[in-house]
């Protein structure tokens, strides 16, 4: 299988972790239901490929994430936390409530997420709550995680764009992320939940961040390629000093809130341009392409990765 050349370019980190969030965040947004023995697959096959940090599943009340239901028994086909398969790993779940961290909690996860959007509206109108109680919401489940040892990752969404608000006010993301941080999460997210963000929007958001006193060393970047703008994002925050990339294996996840079959960016177009800069990921592409592709066939949609498209 081809594979890029290496001709690294000065600036950027030697080493870039790769957030795998296919599993959760990717197949939460696919309309196809996923059968669970499917889903243990792929996870076996993302940390087979040499993925070192995988996103599971999510403990959300399945009235709001049908695709999502089966969290238990994907951990039971997947085994312990400190088993064979996840012990090496990074091994997230979200969690919304305090009860999900509790579902957490039971089965011995290491690390959870939490969720909270930039935007007034968006809370209002994804979540049904006001931003406000939404970081209180997350505050129940943080400093509870917190004191038991556990790593706590804070998504932020919407922080460039709003599919009703249109532009979004940079010091309310600063506000959000800021307040995450101060409720004690390991690492904030940023995400471009409808993937309208540019270059020059995501090094001011990250010049804003570091005077409100949050450094690269925290932040990890969450693109979305609805306008085919997520690798140049993703290039800018490494030249700034970001070292964490969330993508989706061949590009799983669609965009719910614009018509568009891209959404996040696809983990094999980023590990494409990484081991091209001379960046090391441990990712071996083509464990990985031929993992999507085997996806694809099962959700019987073919992967929105130009990566995989090209190599298959
Ligand atoms: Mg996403």
């Amino acid at each position: 299988m081809r594979s890029p050349t290496r001709t690294p370019l000065q600036g950027l980190p030697e080493r870039v972790e790769v957030y795998e969030v296919g599993p959760r965040d990717g197949l939460q947004n696919e309309s196809a239901v996923v059968p669970v023995e499917v889903k243990a697959e792929l996870v076996r096959r993302l940390v087979g490929a040499g993925l070192r940090t995988v996103e599971l599943t999510s403990f959300v009340h399945p009235r709001w994430v049908p695709q999502l239901a089966d969290a238990e028994q994907l951990l039971d086909l997947l085994g312990p936390f400190d088993g064979d398969l996840l012990a090496g790993v990074r091994a997230p779940v979200l969690v919304p409530n305090a009860r999900g961290l509790e579902r957490a909690l039971a089965r011995g996860a290491r690390e959870v997420a939490v969720f909270v959007s930039a935007t007034e509206t968006f809370a209002q109108r994804n979540l049904g709550r006001s931003r406000a109680d939404a970081l209180a919401m997350a505050a129940d489940v943080v400093g509870p995680a917190r004191e038991r040892g556990l790593d706590v990752r804070g998504y932020v969404s919407m922080c460039f764009g709003d599919p009703w608000e249109g532009d979004v006010d940079v010091a309310a993301v600063v506000d959000t992320v800021v307040a995450l941080a101060e409720q004690g999460c390991t690492q904030l997210s940023l995400g471009d939940t409808i993937g309208v963000a540019t270059p020059g929007q995501v090094v001011a958001l990250l010049d804003a961040l570091d005077a409100a006193g949050l450094g690269r060393d925290r932040l990890a970047v969450h693109f979305h390629d609805t306008y085919g703008q997520a690798l140049s994002n993703t290039l800018v925050a490494l030249q700034q000093g970001v070292t964490t990339v969330d993508a989706s294996a061949g590009g799983l996840g669609g965009c719910p809130f614009a018509m568009s079959a891209t959404g996040n960016l696809a983990t094999e177009d980023l590990v494409w341009q990484l081991h091209g800069l001379g960046i090391d990921t441990g990712v071996d592409l083509p464990a990985l392409v031929a993992t999507s592709a085997w996806l694809g066939e099962r959700i019987g949609r073919a992967p929105a990765s130009r990566a995989v498209t090209a190599l298959t």
